[in-house]
């Protein structure tokens, strides 16, 4: 199958200014080479401590930013060469939710004009009946109350107020959306339901998700594929079973001892992940994960760890070889 979506060697790295003048001293590498492709129809998981430059790399792909190098194909567009009103196609078919549904909502807007605005913007719906009528179809997509047309963000929960941002982000038909941390400022039970909402609505509507988190077991059952980044690379890549079951790298490994396991007598590896993710400002030298790593050799301190293929679309960037 054709990939929807194509990312090779993304970078965007930030110029980091001093002094009056202003001038250039250093760069912050927040994504430096990332590539990955995604299918029709498929999650990939993209998982990492914060600061490790997944949430760059969801909107570089959008063009929320503009990134320093790469290339983004996007259903044989090429997102990073596109004009105004390519960009413009490519905003109906490419969409984000975001974090926080309390500051993603314009609090003076109501419901109907926050998820119809794209549907104006766009010209696909015409006249406030309309619009109004679409918007309590989109409402009942994502299981709120239709009647809540006229209401405002404050007056829903902080799970109502993600169902809003999802019926937005679903209102133009889009092929794929980027899920920022979607869930992360959720309370359990609400972050359940909102991923097995956005699992009925990629079966129902065919959609493919880019599903950034910094927590391995909430991507867990929404992803097919998972990539792990450190330090504005991705570390290891690998299908979920094969993530969870078989990690490679001693960073995945960690990850996944952070993760709590649903029968308690279950024997678990625990490696602990110690000290802070150093700064992208002036990253380690050679692996960047020298500084945590419980396997740490001599030569991970100033040799570039090459990458390793474990066949199966499973690869690791490591000097430990497999088996
Ligand atoms: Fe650890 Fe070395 Fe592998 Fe980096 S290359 S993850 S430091 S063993």
């Amino acid at each position: 199958m054709t990939n929807l979506l194509d990312v090779k060697d993304l970078k965007m790295h930030f110029p980091v200014r001093r002094g009056v003048m202003q001038r250039v001293t250093g760069q912050v590498k927040a994504v430096d080479g990332v590539s990955f492709a995604i299918k029709p129809g498929e999650t990939l998981g993209l998982v990492g401590e914060s600061g490790c430059g997944k949430t760059t790399v969801g909107r570089s792909i959008l063009r929320l930013l503009d990134p320093t190098a790469g290339s983004v194909m996007f259903d044989g567009t090429d997102v990073l060469a596109a004009d105004r009103g390519e960009l413009r196609a490519l905003r109906r078919n490419m969409q984000i939710i975001f974090q926080d549904p309390y500051a993603s909502l314009n609090p003076r807007m109501s419901v109907a004009d926050i998820v119809g605005e794209g549907l104006k913007v766009h010209g696909l719906v015409k006249g406030r009946r309309a619009v109004q009528e679409r918007v309590a179809d989109l409402l009942t997509k994502v299981r709120l109350d239709p009647s809540y047309v006229n209401r405002y963000p404050h007056e829903f929960s902080g799970g109502q107020r993600q169902r809003i941002g999802i019926a937005r982000a679903v209102s133009l038909n889009p092929k794929f959306i980027v899920c920022d941390e979607a869930v992360s400022a959720l309370d359990v039970s609400i972050q359940a339901q909102i991923i097995n909402l956005l699992m009925d609505l990629r079966d129902e509507l065919g959609l493919s998700y880019l599903f950034v988190a910094h927590d391995l077991s909430v991507v867990r059952h929404i992803s097919h594929r998972v990539a792990v980044m450190y330090l504005g690379k991705i570390v290891e890549t690998a299908s979920t079973k094969t993530l969870f079951e078989a990690p490679m790298h001693p960073y995945t490994k960690a990850l996944l001892s952070a993760v709590p396991v649903a029968n308690p007598t279950t024997k678990k590896e625990r490696v602990p992940l110690t000290g802070d993710v150093p700064s992208p400002l002036s990253p380690p030298s050679g692996c960047a994960f020298h500084t945590r790593c419980p396997a740490v050799m001599d030569k991970c301190k100033v040799e570039t760890p090459p990458v390793r293929d474990v066949g199966d679309g499973h690869t690791y960037v490591c000097h430990l070889e497999a088996g």
